[in-house]
Formats: structure tokens, C-alpha cells, sequence
């Protein structure tokens, strides 16, 4: 479902006026139900789904629904949506899933999911880039490229959005986000828009204090001064070495579990003879064992109990506890 987008903005600015009660008159009054019995939402300008699929578009393509689906129509609108949702109401911003396991439940309260509109990329002087928080990594690289900076080569191989890896702290071949943000602006779960310099995400290992609820809406990459072909002649290079070691045309959710200190994740899997393993239509990726895999009609729960059973194994053998890097979101359907 969604507001027609010429009498969009004029409903999200009553936002600021009305109340959720009389904007869900106003739209129930034109056939749409905007609220249900457990979660009430506000208007916004973009596109509001009720039960809107998850699964549909998610790497490992498998599932629970969103409760309510909501792309906002740019910045002050999701800023509006958010500042007059009820605070109990739970906000899961999502980027294309390729670090989430998404419970077969689905997703209580609001998943917010950036539109097109979102993920400009620009660069800008002092070799720098700024890129909407639904902007892929892989656009961010390219556009970098064309300009003649570098440094930001090795988001050509995270298959995520920039808000994702800000989230994420995504890194790749020795280099992270943490090494090139400058600052990001965040909508918070609250409404208030504020833009973070790179000092306070407190970056560790995969790891951010983006707040709970907080979208990413638009990153700032420092790069250098770089020559194109030697940039392109990198990006190609990453674009093969992943190819040649990760499932990347599968259904999959990246590196399952962090890399714990001093060790690497796809080792101690594999010593633990989990290479192959499977439960349901769930298996570990032969090709590269710390990724999972979806053969087709896994449920998320096959997935994850996959991945317990990973983390058991590995225990037994080398008394490592493997943590999970991919987001596991929503509640199970049992
Ligand atoms: C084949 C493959 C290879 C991969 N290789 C790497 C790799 O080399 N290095 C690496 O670090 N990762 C890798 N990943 C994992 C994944 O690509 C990254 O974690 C990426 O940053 C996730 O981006 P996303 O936009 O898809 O986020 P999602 O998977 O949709 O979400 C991940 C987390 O980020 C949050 N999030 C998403 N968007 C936003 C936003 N706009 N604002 C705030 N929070 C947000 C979500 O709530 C969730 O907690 C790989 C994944 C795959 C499938």
C-alpha cells in the first residue's frame, strides 16, 4: 500500500500537527487500514506495507514478513514517521539482507528499508564521497574509481548498502569502514536527524554503537589520490578473489560467525568436520565453510539451528565459542 505521492508530503507534514488517530481516520477514509489491532503507524510520503515480505529480497531468500514495511519518501519524512511512532513500537532498518537471518515469525514493529531516492552517490572535493545509506558498496567503489580515488576498493566486494556497512563496520582485505568514514548521519529511533563523526560510531571488529532503531541515511568515505587504472586494476582483482572463494551466487548470509582472535572462523569449522554439514535444505558452503546456505527451501530456523549446531561442534573440538556476525532478527514461528 502506498500514499500517493503528490499528496504525500502534505500528509507528512499534518504529521507534525495531527494526531495517529486522526491521520488513521484520514486514511481509513480512503480505504487503507493503517493500523492494526497490536501496532498503530503514522503517515509518511513513501510507501507503508503491512506483512510486506522480507524474504522476497533478503540474501539467503527465506523468512518471516516485515509487521509493517516502511520506505520513506527522504530524510525528513522518515524523520517525521519516526518522531510520531509510539516509542514502544520496535524499528529494524534493513539494507538487502546480506548479513541477516530473518526468524520464519517475522519482524514485530517497523522494518525500515531505504528507496532508490536514497543511495545517491556523489563525490566531492578533498577526494572524498558521500553516498545515501541505501547506496550499494559496490557503486560507492565504482564512482571513486571514475574520480581517482582510492582506498575504497575493497567495498567492491561487500554485496551491501553503505548504511549496512556503516552498521557493520564491514571490511574486507585488511581494510574496514572505520579506516574511511568521515562522519554518517543518523535519523534515531526518536525522529532527531544528527550527523556522527566517525569517532563516535566506536568501531570495533564488525561492530558499531549505532543505537538501536537508528537509520543510516548518508556516509561520508575519505579516499586518496589514486591513478584509475591501477584503482580498476584492484577492484577487478578483489571481484576475482571472491569469486573464486565465496558462494556468491547463492543464497547466503556472508561470513556467518566473527573471526575470533588470532584464529579464523572457516578453520575451526572446518576442523570440527562441519564442511558440507546440512539440516533441512540448510548446509555449510563447501566452497568456503564459514558462509550457510539456503539450497533452496530452508527455513530460517534450518539456517540457524545449522549454525547452533556449528558453534557446538567447534566448542567440542577446539573450545573456541564462535559469535555470530550475521543479524539474527524477528521471532520464530514455533
Ligand atoms: C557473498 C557475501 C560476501 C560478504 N562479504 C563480506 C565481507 O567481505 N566483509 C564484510 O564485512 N561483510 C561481508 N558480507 C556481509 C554483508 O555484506 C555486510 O555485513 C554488509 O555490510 C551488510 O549490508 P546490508 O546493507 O545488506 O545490511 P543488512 O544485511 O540488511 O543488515 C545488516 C545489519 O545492518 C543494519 N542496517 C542495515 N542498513 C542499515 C541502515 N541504513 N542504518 C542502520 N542500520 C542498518 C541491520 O539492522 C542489521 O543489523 C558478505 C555478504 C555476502 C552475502
Amino acid at each position: 500500500m502506498s500514499a500517493a505521492p503528490d499528496r504525500g508530503q502534505s500528509l507528512a507534514s499534518q504529521a507534525d500537527e495531527n494526531s495517529h488517530q486522526e491521520m488513521s481516520a484520514a486514511a481509513t477514509e480512503r480505504g487503507h487500514v493503517l493500523f492494526r489491532e497490536k501496532v498503530r503507524v503514522p503517515m509518511l510520503a513513501g510507501e507503508i506495507e503491512p506483512g510486506g515480505s522480507l524474504g522476497e529480497f533478503i540474501w539467503f531468500r527465506t523468512g518471516g514478513p516485515a509487521e509493517w514495511l516502511v520506505r520513506p519518501k527522504d530524510v525528513d519524512d522518515l524523520a517525521a514517521f519516526l518522531r510520531h511512532l509510539d516509542p514502544a513500537v520496535p524499528v529494524l532498518p534493513v539494507g538487502v539482507g546480506s548479513n541477516l537471518i530473518v526468524r520464519d515469525g517475522g519482524v514485530p514493529g517497523v522494518v525500515v528499508r531505504l528507496p532508490k531516492a536514497m543511495a545517491h552517490v556523489h563525490v566531492e572535493s578533498a577526494n572524498r564521497v558521500r553516498a545515501g545509506g541505501g547506496a550499494m558498496g559496490i557503486t560507492v567503489a565504482s564512482k571513486a574509481r571514475d574520480a581517482r580515488i582510492a582506498g575504497l576498493e575493497f567495498l567492491r566486494g561487500i554485496p551491501g548498502t553503505a548504511g549496512g556497512a556503516v552498521r557493520m563496520n564491514a571490511g574486507a582485505y585488511g581494510r574496514e569502514v572505520a579506516d574511511v568514514l568521515v562522519e554518517a548521519t543518523l535519523v534515531l529511533r526518536d525522529g532527531r536527524v544528527e550527523t556522527w563523526p566517525r569517532e563516535r560510531f566506536g568501531y570495533t571488529y564488525r561492530h558499531s554503537e549505532v543505537p538501536a532503531g537508528a537509520v543510516v541515511v548518508e556516509a561520508l568515505f575519505q579516499g586518496v589520490p589514486g591513478d584509475r587504472a591501477a584503482i580498476a586494476a584492484e577492484m577487478d582483482r578483489i571481484a576475482a578473489k571472491r569469486e573464486a572463494s565465496q558462494p556468491l551466487r547463492s543464497r547466503t548470509g556472508g561470513s556467518t560467525f566473527k573471526n575470533p582472535p588470532g584464529a579464523k572462523a572457516w578453520q575451526l569449522i572446518d576442523a570440527a568436520g562441519c564442511r558440507g554439514l546440512t539440516v533441512g535444505d540448510a548446509q555449510v558452503s563447501e566452497k568456503h565453510c564459514n558462509f550457510l546456505l539456503n539450497l533452496g527451501k530452508a527455513r530460517a530456523s534450518d539456517i540457524e539451528a545449522l549454525g547452533e549446531e556449528v558453534r557446538r561442534r567447534v566448542r567440542e573440538n577446539s573450545g573456541v565459542e564462535l559469535e555470530w556476525e550475521i543479524q539474527r532478527v524477528g521471532v520464530s514461528d514455533e
